[in-house]
């Protein structure tokens, strides 16, 4: 139905077949270049299109709705939107850039339900390179390369922060840790919070821990629990800012407990 980022100015081209897609996740592009990408976009002989452009000094434009298939990452563009950052791979996003592709992530969470998380597999739920799609995504490894690649965690907090609304924004990792564990994305570390998150720390496979995975509630722990808490766990490591691995070992857990005690309130 045309979905369309507020904020973002819709300015349709003809580069897309116009057929309809649910978005998993957003994949980030660098453009390699500076200015709209509205007329090579909108140029048959291109045969290229985004969602979305970011430029540098806050602009925003839509140049194929949320909900149909762009013309950006081949493999990807069924299952992830896209949008262009302005500028190249050797600049950073700007702080400008960084808000607007968090304001796009967050519409995502709300329209599609995308995790609030960092991955470089496609296939999953998350802000994710271009890169990470390999030859099935058109062989760009350096997209975005590697400095706007390590400012996603920076997006995905903003970005829950956003979703968060009315959450402190200097708890904006409860409110991604909320959305890992499937609990009500309020900010605040509560009890429910709190079970949740230990039930996954546990992993004694409870109906708590398949619950806060995400996975039917049966307590019958089968290889979709098994994958769900993986996917969990990852999620969580991006949150708390260490190596994402699926495995919730010492580093882990370090980081989670000093998370804890900055923010639970009891
Ligand atoms: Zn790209």
């Amino acid at each position: 139905m045309a979905h369309i980022v507020q904020g973002f100015q819709y300015r349709p081209v003809r580069n897309t077949a116009g057929d309809t897609i649910r978005p998993i996740g957003l994949v980030l592009h660098v453009a390699q270049g500076n200015g709209s990408q509205f007329n090579w976009f909108n140029d048959p002989r291109s045969q290229v299109s985004s969602n979305l452009w970011a430029g540098k000094a806050g602009q925003r434009e839509q140049y194929v709705p949320s909900d149909v298939r762009a013309w950006a990452q081949l493999a990807g563009n069924g299952t992830y939107n896209s949008i262009e950052t302005e500028g190249f791979d050797t600049e950073a996003l700007t702080p400008e850039q960084i808000e607007s592709v968090a304001v796009a992530y967050a519409d995502g969470v709300h329209a599609f339900g995308w995790a609030l998380a960092v991955t470089d597999t496609p296939g999953q739920s998350g802000l994710i390179t271009h890169g990470a799609g390999n030859l099935a995504w058109g062989n760009h490894p350096g997209c975005p390369g590697a400095i706007r690649a390590g400012q996603r965690q920076q997006i995905v907090v903003r970005a829950a922060q956003i979703v968060g609304g009315s959450a402190s924004p200097t708890q904006p990792k409860v409110v991604a840790l909320q959305h890992a564990v499937h609990v009500a994305a309020d900010g605040v570390w509560g009890p429910a919070t709190d079970a949740a998150l230990a039930a996954v720390r546990a992993n004694q496979h409870t109906r708590a821990e398949q619950a806060a995975v995400g996975a039917t509630v049966d307590g019958a722990w089968g290889p979709r629990s098994q994958a769900a808490y993986v996917a969990t766990v990852r999620t969580i490591q991006s949150i708390l800012e260490v190596g994402v691995d699926g495995v919730w070992g010492p580093v882990t857990d370090r980081a989670f407990v000093a998370a804890r005690n900055s923010y639970f309130t009891g």
